[in-house]
């Protein structure tokens, strides 16, 4: 976006706000200059060069989750998003600001150097000194040091090529994610299994990348070109059929930044368009499971395939609509409010008694089992295709569960 279509979309704003209500950090912290329209207005101000770049301005656009529930909400169409990824960009490059985070962006999203921090960090766990770190007054240190105890020590790589368990001379690519692709290691075994079983050969390339939704919307605009640009390459050249994803924010930034020469589909979606038919049957599973609903999807395909399990008690979590607070890199550079939200969440999934939390992003699942495990809690988070698999499996080893 060009600083004068910046304006021109901005000036559709007619500050109304009615976007205000539905926005969260409005909600937590009442100020207008945290609110889409206060942001906006600001995003003009600084655009016409009439407010210097303070760091009170820099603050209010960063507490931003890009949720876009203001979108939604928004009579006029306002473009919010992508007013706010332009305006971030125009600031990290007029002012070259977020180094640090550039960097670790570019080391988040790149596998080998993940898989080196990966290490790194266990290694240094085991010394006791990031319990040294933990207790130090750096928030955004502490809330790194905590995500980071997520992932996995070793690392699974599960790039490669698939064969089709029945030979139907059909392939799909898989789209696992940068950050993803470390932490979703039984979501993506359970696609595998489920595609293949289902007559889909499967292929995750070795230089697979990462969708660069968490460097565009940072401003880091031409980092984020560049990994959809590999992506094209990666699925013109792949001969697969459908390029098939996981999390529900790498494939809404897949679809908006049309960076697959693929069809796309979310694994939901594809497993609801195959006939009923050439789906197994599932054992049941009589359990009340929560459904989370990420703000990069609001589709209803998730709730549809969960609902062929059988004796699912499915319940919506309340306040679906708002967002959890891990919104990408939030959860690390807002984590003061970004805690709230989850917090609010949690009270939200403990008034459901829910004993599952069912979601589809990889950011969202690390915000729930960071806020259940902080509240010693047992209830168990997975992505709607673990438990679809995890009953498929149950059915096929026990017939008498069917
Ligand atoms: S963004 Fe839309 S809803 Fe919000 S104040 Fe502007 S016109 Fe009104
Ligand atoms: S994107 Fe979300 S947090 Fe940001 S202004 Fe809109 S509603 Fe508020």
């Amino acid at each position: 976006m060009t600083p004068e279509d910046l304006l021109v979309e901005a000036d559709r704003c007619v500050k109304c706000g009615l976007c205000l209500t539905v926005c969260p950090t409005y909600r937590l912290l009442a100020s207008e200059a945290d609110s889409p329209r206060g942001r906006i207005s600001l995003i003009q101000a600084l655009a016409k060069n009439e407010i210097d770049l303070h760091s009170h301005v820099e603050q209010h656009l960063d507490r931003c989750l890009n949720c876009r529930a203001c979108e939604s909400a928004c009579p006029s169409g306002v473009k919010y998003g992508s007013l706010l990824d332009a305006s971030r960009s125009a600031i990290t490059t007029e002012h070259r600001k977020k180094p640090l985070l550039k960097r670790l962006l570019r080391q988040l999203s790149h596998a080998q150097k993940l898989n080196f921090w990966i290490r790194l960090y266990h290694i240094t766990r085991r010394t006791g000194l990031l319990a040294l770190a933990k207790i130090l007054p750096f928030s955004r240190l502490r809330q790194l040091l905590t995500m980071a105890d997520q992932l996995p020590v070793n690392p699974a790589d599960r790039t490669g090529f698939y064969a089709s368990k029945i030979p139907t001379g059909k392939k799909v690519q898989l789209f696992t994610g940068c950050i993803g692709s470390k932490l979703d290691d039984n979501l993506i075994k359970s696609a595998i299994h489920i595609l293949t079983s289902l007559g889909y050969a499967v292929d995750i390339p070795s230089d697979s990348q990462c969708c660069g939704a968490l460097h565009r919307h940072n401003g880091f605009i031409e980092e984020a070109e560049q990994q959809c640009d590999a992506i094209r390459k990666q699925t013109t050249k792949s001969g697969a059929q459908k390029l098939i994803t996981l999390a529900t924010a790498c494939h809404l930034e897949l679809v908006e930044q049309q960076a697959s020469r693929l069809p796309l589909a979310s694994i939901s979606d594809f497993l609801l368009q195959l006939a009923d038919k050439e789906m197994p049957e599932l054992a049941p599973l009589p359990i009340k499971a929560a459904l989370h609903r990420p703000c990069s999807s609001r589709d209803n395909s998730d709730w549809q395939i969960l609902n062929k399990i059988p004796q699912l008690e499915l319940v919506e979590l309340a306040e679906n609509e708002l967002c959890c607070g891990a919104a990408g890199s939030y959860i690390l550079t807002q984590p003061e409010l970004s805690n709230q939200l989850g917090e609010l969440k949690l009270s939200h999934l403990k008034t459901s008694g829910a004993k599952i939390l069912i979601t589809t992003n990889t950011g969202c699942a690390m915000q729930f089992r960071q806020q259940i495990k902080q509240a010693g809690l047992a209830i168990e988070v997975c992505h709607p295709i673990e438990l679809i698999y995890q009953q498929w499996n149950r059915a096929a080893t026990n017939p008498a569960t069917r």
